[in-house]
């Protein structure tokens, strides 16, 4: 059995972050990061847009900091990325033109976010991680890939992790695990006796467009950020994860039971479409506030209608209550012939009926949402575009941290979007620098 320092769990952003905090701010730690996967680093190996803006991704509530300090941690958080070979380009910067959207979205009722957004592309990404990898094993960092944490136990004042290579023993823990992760760590989380609380989850689709429709709004803000009410039910939605040009991806079960749907571009090929996400956000408070179960029988629901695969509508069919299917999928008539989908019919994804496979309630706020839309972005609406789903955000349950991102266990630390901390890659990197800092404070 190896003894650490600190062991962290999970090599995405979070656990990244975390790491080179440590170790460049208290060399002589005895690092190591541990990843089930047989390549750091999870979510990072994506599209990997970065929204530097403290509006997105994090709730500075939650995390227990100023604006000014998360301004501080962006700034340096992109540094990084630049430093590991990102795009110099900064999108969102031509505030006349932004200004102009957010008028015209306020006159149809429905606010826009923007702000300024670097893209690195999923065919980048790798290069980009490599080379961080690189950095932190020159730092000492230790990486033990394709080891998956089995169960967290205390003994004697240390962490004994069980893993599918034998037990690793730790003074300090940092749990990143990511939204992969976030069902198996509540489980330990109950055993360990921490403190946690359900939060709001994401339900939604995935839209598929010609991008020349999207064109307008992407030219000026790389990943516009509309945020509703919706008009039957009030309820929030927003759009998510623009990718202009991008494919729409299918994010593997790994064991869970489902696929899920998701989106990303390469930097360098460029398809003729753009998608984006539209999500709802669901609070659920007494009898019942398990949104994480409710996602997770959502999506096995949505997929088994799918017969075991994620489903694919054609706008005219969902927003008539039709069912798609495979025979009039291209239906000239339609002009359904217009539109190839970016991931392969019947094999990827099939045919079928999403407005049967959500709950009502959903199914009205997301045809809310497109038809508000529509109105901001004409064309939206268009019956041969396509809509997939399930698209379902897992980082509900919110865990009672400290200023540092302590739990009431002491020394055990989490980070990520896998414990409800943050929503997305630059927001996940802050969390990991914050609790790399909460416990240097402690050792110190
Ligand atoms: C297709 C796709 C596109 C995305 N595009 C963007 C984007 O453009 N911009 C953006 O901001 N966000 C994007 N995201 C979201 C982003 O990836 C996440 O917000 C971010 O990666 C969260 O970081 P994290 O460190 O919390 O977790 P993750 O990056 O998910 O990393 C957690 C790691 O922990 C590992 N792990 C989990 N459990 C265990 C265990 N028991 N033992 C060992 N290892 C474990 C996992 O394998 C994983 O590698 C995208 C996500 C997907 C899936």
């Amino acid at each position: 059995m190896t003894s650490y320092d600190v062991l962290i769990i999970g090599s995405g952003p979070a656990g990244l972050w975390a790491a080179e905090e440590l170790a460049k701010k208290k060399p002589g730690l005895s690092i190591a990061i541990i990843e089930k996967g047989s390549f750091s680093s999870g979510g990072l190996m994506n599209d990997c847009k970065l929204n530097l803006s403290t509006d997105i991704g994090m709730e500075l509530d939650e995390l227990k900091i100023s604006r000014q300090e998360a301004e501080k941690y962006i700034q340096e958080i992109d540094a990084k990325f630049l430093e590991l070979g990102a795009d110099q380009k900064l999108h969102g910067t031509e505030q006349k033109e932004i200004d102009k959207w957010v008028t015209r979205a306020r006159r149809c009722g429905v606010d826009l976010v923007a702000c300024k957004q670097r893209h690195v592309g999923t065919d980048e990404s790798k290069n980009l991680i490599n080379k961080y990898k690189a950095q932190l094993e020159s730092l000492k960092v230790k990486f033990f890939l394709n080891r998956e944490v089995k169960s967290i136990r205390r003994k004697d004042e240390r962490f004994l992790l069980t893993t599918n290579k034998g037990e690793l023993r730790s003074k300090f823990l940092l749990v990143a695990p990511g939204r992969d992760g976030a069902y198996w760590f509540r489980k330990q989380a109950s055993r360990l006796k921490i403190k946690y609380s359900w939060g709001p989850i994401d339900v939604g689709v995935r839209i598929e467009m010609p991008s020349e429709i999207y064109d307008p709004i992407t030219d000026i803000i790389y990943d516009p950020k509309f945020k509703f009410i919706t008009k039957t039910h009030h309820d929030k939605t927003r759009t998510f994860c623009t990718n202009k040009g991008g494919k729409v991806r299918i994010e593997p079960a790994n064991g869970k039971g489902f696929s899920l749907i998701n989106g990303d571009a390469l930097k360098r090929v460029k398809t003729q479409n753009t998608n984006f996400a539209i999500l709802n956000t669901i609070n659920l408070t007494e009898p019942y506030a398990d949104t994480l179960e409710m996602g997770r029988d959502i999506a096995k629901e949505t997929v088994r209608l799918g017969g075991g695969k994620p489903i694919i509508q054609r706008m005219g069919d969902f927003l008539a209550g039709n069912r798609s299917k495979m025979s009039t999928f291209f239906d000239k008539a339609k002009h359904y012939d217009t539109l190839k989908p970016t991931l392969p019919i019947g094999i990827a994804v099939v045919p079928g009926d999403i407005t049967l496979a959500y709950r009502g309630r959903i199914i009205d706020n997301i045809r809310d949402t497109i038809i508000a839309l529509d109105k901001i972005i004409p064309g939206i609406a268009d019956a041969p575009n396509l809509i997939y789903a399930p698209e379902i955000k897992f980082y509900d349950t919110k865990y009672f941290t400290s200023q540092g991102l302590e739990t009431n266990v002491p020394n055990l630390f989490i980070a990520g979007d896998g414990v409800g901390k943050s929503r997305g890659i630059v927001g996940a990197a802050m969390t990991g620098m914050i609790a790399a800092r909460g416990i240097i404070k402690k050792i110190s």
